[in-house]
């Protein structure tokens, strides 16, 4: 039996922040306000698994009165969330993933993405990642915030 998620997410881009994308620092000068690392990757994929597992939303899990997350490793608030599934009796089939974000160019760091969220035990073989500019356009155009989406599938475990 399979079961299906969409999760988005977006992060305002504030100075003095670090900016944390699929659990990887990538050096600019603007980074992710958030009550966690603001790092909307890993919250899309993580709200997206929650979708799938028909649990609610990543507010639920995660709510900003808790101090536990607070400044947390969004790897580590995924880690949750997957080991919450393989309780539920599923696992990932296949995650796709788009990141919005006007620069820095993302692609010399999409394979240490994936490599950071295995450490969510998500095998790298099922994580697609891509990335898009927003054309100049919108908040992600003016550099306000950065956004992302994202699909999991998750399978019965055999
Ligand atoms: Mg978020």
């Amino acid at each position: 039996m399979m079961r299906i998620g969409i999760g988005f997410d977006s992060h305002r881009l504030v100075p003095g922040r670090r900016l944390v994308l699929g659990g990887v620092e990538i050096p600019v000068v603007k980074g992710l306000l958030g009550h966690s690392d603001g790092d909307v990757l890993c919250h899309a994929i993580t709200d997206s698994i929650i979708g799938a597992l028909g649990m609610g939303d990543i507010g639920k899990h995660f709510p900003d009165s808790d101090l536990r997350w607070k400044d947390a490793s969004s790897i580590e608030m995924l880690r949750h969330i997957v080991e919450m599934a393989d309780t539920a009796g599923y696992e990932a089939a296949w995650i796709d993933s788009v990141i919005i974000s006007e620069r820095p160019k993302l692609a010399p760091y999409m394979e240490s993405m994936k490599a950071a969220i295995s450490k969510a035990k998500i095998p790298q073989e099922v994580i697609n990642i891509k990335a898009k500019t927003n054309e100049g356009m919108g908040f992600v155009g003016r550099e306000e915030g950065l956004a992302a989406y994202a699909v999991s599938l998750l399978k019965r475990k055999s």
